[in-house]
């Protein structure tokens, strides 16, 4: 590999207060535009801007999760530019002592000579690629709070600006060039976005801007250190970044293997046409005269303070996967899709353990639970518009779902009753054992009425039985079984679809035993 890439990303999030970083406003996004305003983040003159808590106790909490320091004493600086959705003229950010620095995150890699930058064999239009337990770690150089502007509307010929945005908290997390792929961007991304929204303090939404990510992307020849690099701009999904990155260092590589020299630069994903392109060039690139915020003091964390950010500190969604393949012997894909959103893994949690209490086997309710999560459960949520994170709106409950699976452990209900006691449960909010008592649906195990559904079938199949029993005589195992089975259905039905399965095979073959020993 004669090239090397490079890839740092700078990841803003914004932070779920419920009010604006230095005013009273509310923090909502789609509301009419510009009615959460008021003259402090409207920039009027003479005001005063107060430093929310919230937003502080939010941004520390990440910087926590992701590994770095808290810095002893932060306060904020002044980054002068101008643009319309901007009404201060200068954003209020923070420049020499960020929240957080010096972290660093593990984000899993495919394995080794999986997507090198560069050689085209990468996994391109493909999903981050599983693991095997293989991880990389990121640094993370620093986390630093800041502003969010306002947002420009163009329409038509008019341009519009709704400041209901501006003055919102934001988080900007930046990593060290420590990526080598688009690949590994784009899951590291998918990470963080889990990791903010397991730690509550954003909704992880690319789309609706809560996320978002510019890319900054160089190669180099192998062991020659940093190129000059390239920023990507306008990245709103995590498959663009991926995208964008695989694009920008084939473009790169393409350009230095041609002799040419890659410009410094930032240039926009274009989404319609898969490519990125100029923005601006180094030359206007902004000189942004930082200066100490003079209306805010310095912040330095007390010992309170500290305390209250540690105990947000939930398990992240990454350490809880691998404690969950390892703990409930689940699949790598499985305990990961699991993980997803802290309520599902919390449901989960809570259903095994509520069907061990009830007597059920350790392993096989891990397993069962896992199975109704990935399939029943997903189906409804799916139905329902509703994503994973919503599963504790459904009326079966984990306690509900844990005595599904016990009844059917024990016995007491087959799997496909089981299917109809879910979509009863669902419907109605009641209770599993409660719902199959009403109805009839505990399954048949008293002998005599096993006994009676076998004979009630016989009597209905007697060349069936007849023909079994003279090929169990002269062992023709091959020729009992079919005619078995069928017969084992006819008794079943016998006894609307009620006797036991294995009950009813028990009993019917004892009795074609005893008939085959008779001939
Ligand atoms: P700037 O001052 O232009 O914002 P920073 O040093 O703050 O640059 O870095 C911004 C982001 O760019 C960081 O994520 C960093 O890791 C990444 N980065 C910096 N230099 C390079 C490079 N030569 N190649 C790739 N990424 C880089
Ligand atoms: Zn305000
Ligand atoms: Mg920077």
């Amino acid at each position: 590999m004669k090239y090397q890439s490079f890839i740092g990303l700078e990841v803003h999030i914004h932070l779920l207060t419920r009010t604006k970083a230095f005013c009273g406003c509310k923090a909502a996004f789609g509301d009419e535009p510009n009615t959460n305003v008021c003259p402090v983040c409207m920039g009027y003159p003479g005001v005063l801007p107060a430093l929310n808590a919230e937003a502080v106790r939010m941004a520390a909490l990440v910087a926590r999760a992701l590994n770095c320091e808290l810095s002893a004493r932060t306060w904020f600086e002044r980054k002068q530019y101008f643009y319309p959705d901007m009404p201060k003229n200068y954003q209020i950010s923070q420049f020499a002592s960020p929240v957080g620095v010096g972290g660093y995150v593990d984000i899993p890699v495919a394995a080794e000579g999986d997507g090198l930058a560069g050689d085209g064999s990468g996994p391109a239009g493909s999903g981050p690629a599983v693991s095997g337990g293989r991880t990389k770690r990121i640094r993370i150089k620093e986390c630093h709070l800041e502003e969010d502007a306002g947002k420009m509307i163009h329409a038509g010929n008019v341009s519009l600006v709704d400041y209901n945005r501006a003055g919102t908290s934001l988080l900007e997390i930046v990593t060290e060039p420590d990526f080598e792929t688009g690949a590994e961007a784009e899951t590291y991304i998918q990470q963080l976005r889990r990791t903010v929204r397991y730690l509550g303090v954003c909704d992880g939404n690319m789309e609706e801007g809560s996320l978002r990510c510019d890319a900054n992307v160089s190669i180099n020849l192998r062991g020659a250190g940093l190129g000059p690099k390239v920023e990507i701009k306008n990245l709103n999904s995590s498959r663009f970044v991926r995208l964008g990155l695989e694009y920008e260092i084939a473009r790169q590589i393409a350009l230095a293997e041609k002799g040419g020299v890659v410009r410094q630069e930032t240039r926009l994903w274009n989404e319609n046409r898969d490519q990125t392109e100029t923005m601006r060039s180094k030359e206007d690139s902004h000189d942004y005269r930082f200066f100490p915020e003079p209306d805010l003091p310095a912040f330095e964390p007390d010992a309170a303070f500290i305390s209250g950010v540690e105990a947000g500190l939930v398990e992240l969604p990454f350490d809880r996967e691998r404690r969950l393949a390892l703990e409930y012997g689940l699949g790598e894909e499985q305990a990961s899709a699991l993980c997803e959103e802290r309520a599902f893994a919390d449901y989960y949690e809570s259903a095994v353990s509520a069907a061990r209490a009830l007597g059920v086997d350790g392993a096989v309710a891990a397993e069962r639970v896992a199975i109704w999560m990935a399939g029943d459960l997903r189906r409804v949520l799916n139905r329902d518009g509703l994503g994973t994170a919503d599963v504790g709106s459904l009326r079966v409950t984990s306690v509900r779902l844990a005595a599904i699976v016990a009844l059917v452990a024990a016995g007491r209900i087959s799997a496909k009753i089981a299917r109809q006691v879910f979509d009863a449960v669902l419907a109605e909010g009641s209770e599993p054992a409660d719902v199959v008592a009403a109805r009839g649906w505990e399954m048949v195990v008293d002998p005599a009425a096993i006994a009676a559904a076998v004979e009630a079938a016989l009597a209905a199949e007697p060349a069936a039985f007849s023909e079994a029993a003279a090929a169990l005589a002269r062992g023709d195992a091959a020729r009992v079984k079919p005619l078995s089975a069928y017969l084992v259905g006819k008794s079943i039905a016998a006894s609307g679809g009620k006797a036991e399965p294995g009950l009813v095979k028990a009993a019917l073959e004892a009795r074609l035993a005893a008939v085959s020993r008779a001939l």
